[in-house]
């Protein structure tokens, strides 16, 4: 089943309830408004048909359907064509044909916009058209106190339906916009921010630091030999070292950190708020926490991390000046052996 498939076959089931609705209201309507002409049998018919049996046939339709979205299209324009149908069979008496034209008016710029609106316009004039050609043309003037009191339930609680309906839908957006924006923003499989997310925090970070408001200090973590942990025991080992890792992050920094995967095997975190020699500290204790971990969880899978660390610094041009540090940082962490923390210190490079 296409996307547009299922819209179609939700669209149905929650027209089913408000077209079963609808219709029973203006069903009391057209009723009083066909009563002073003593319609025929058949009319009478038809109108209980159109009422208590059409919403049940239309949604059947649809769930048949191979094309559920065009068909309950289909199924609205009948609505607005038998619409326009009694319009002409109550010889235009203003409150009922009023009522029905505008409630179907308002059900179709609800569900299609403005073309199917004018598309809908068009059914209803084909209706008219269609009982014209079937009952005497006839202009009835006036609508009687019953008539009008007929129509009160239909203009009072069809809006409220329609509204409700429509901020029920209006709600299911704005979650399904979170969640999408959520999943956007975070890598799928550690679950952590991804590249983008971060880089954007990472700005929003240095902004702050360079208005002076607080200090920080950035961190890249590669993943030693990762190729030949991919190598030697499969990528879906390697995807399960890059999750340990992930998990190890998020339950040893804090809430405030923001930790994500900058790509590959390689993590990058913001520590705000936390001085330089603080922020080594902690992250020469992650390492080795993590080489523990990674032991005690399977002693011939020897993973080991290094680490890049950069303080901010106002001398940094921007946000990339910075990263750049953590970058050299990390290079200098491997070339001088791996398994390290090295840190920018002023414009020198020290191993921790
Ligand atoms: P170094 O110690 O210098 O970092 O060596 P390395 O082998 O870790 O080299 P590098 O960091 O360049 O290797 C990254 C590898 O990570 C290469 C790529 O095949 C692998 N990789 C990238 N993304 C994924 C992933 O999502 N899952 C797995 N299993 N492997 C990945
Ligand atoms: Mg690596």
């Amino acid at each position: 089943m296409s996307v547009a498939e299922g819209h179609g076959l939700t669209l149905a089931s929650r027209l089913y309830k408000s077209r079963t609705f609808g219709l029973t209201l203006g069903f009391m309507c057209v009723a009083l408004g066909m009563y002073p002409l003593d319609p025929a049998g058949w009319v009478w018919a038809w109108m209980l048909i159109n009422a208590f049996v059409w919403p049940h046939v239309a949604f059947q339709l649809t769930l048949r359907s191979t094309k559920a979205l065009r068909s309950e299209r289909r199924n609205l324009l009948f609505d607005s064509f038998c619409g326009g149908f009694w319009v002409g069979a109550m010889h235009f008496n203003p409150l009922p044909s009023v009522t029905t034209l505008s409630m179907m008016t308002m059900n179709n710029v609800a569900i299609g916009g403005p073309r199917f609106m004018f598309a809908g316009w068009g059914a209803q004039a084909l209706g008219i058209g269609t009982s014209l050609l079937v009952f005497a043309p006839a202009f009835m003037a006036m609508t009687t106190q019953a008539q009008l009191y007929a129509c009160l339930p239909l203009l009072m609680l069809y809006p409220l339906a329609l509204g409700w309906i429509c901020y029920r839908q209006a709600l299911n957006l704005a979650r399904h916009k979170r969640e999408l924006l959520t999943l956007s923003r975070t890598d799928s499989l550690t679950g952590l921010l991804n590249h983008g997310a971060w880089k954007d925090h990472l700005e929003l970070q240095f902004q702050r630091c360079r208005r002076g408001s607080t200090g920080a200090a950035i961190a890249l973590i590669d993943i030693d030999h990762f190729k030949v942990i991919n190598d030697t025991y499969g990528h879906v080992t390697g995807d399960i070292v890059l999750r340990r890792l992930s998990t190890f992050l998020r339950q040893n920094l804090r809430a405030t950190d923001l930790a994500g995967r900058y790509g590959g095997d390689e993590f990058c975190v913001i520590l705000p708020d936390m001085p330089l020699n603080r922020a080594a500290e902690l992250m020469d204790a992650l390492r080795d926490r993590f080489n523990a971990l990674a032991y005690a969880q399977d002693p011939t899978l020897r993973a080991s991390v290094s680490i890049g660390l950069a303080p901010y610094q106002p001398a940094h041009a921007d946000s990339t000046s910075w990263l750049n540090d953590a970058d050299q940082a990390l290079y200098e962490a491997k070339s001088s052996g791996r398994n390290r923390v090295s840190a920018v210190q002023g414009s020198w490079l020290r191993s921790v």
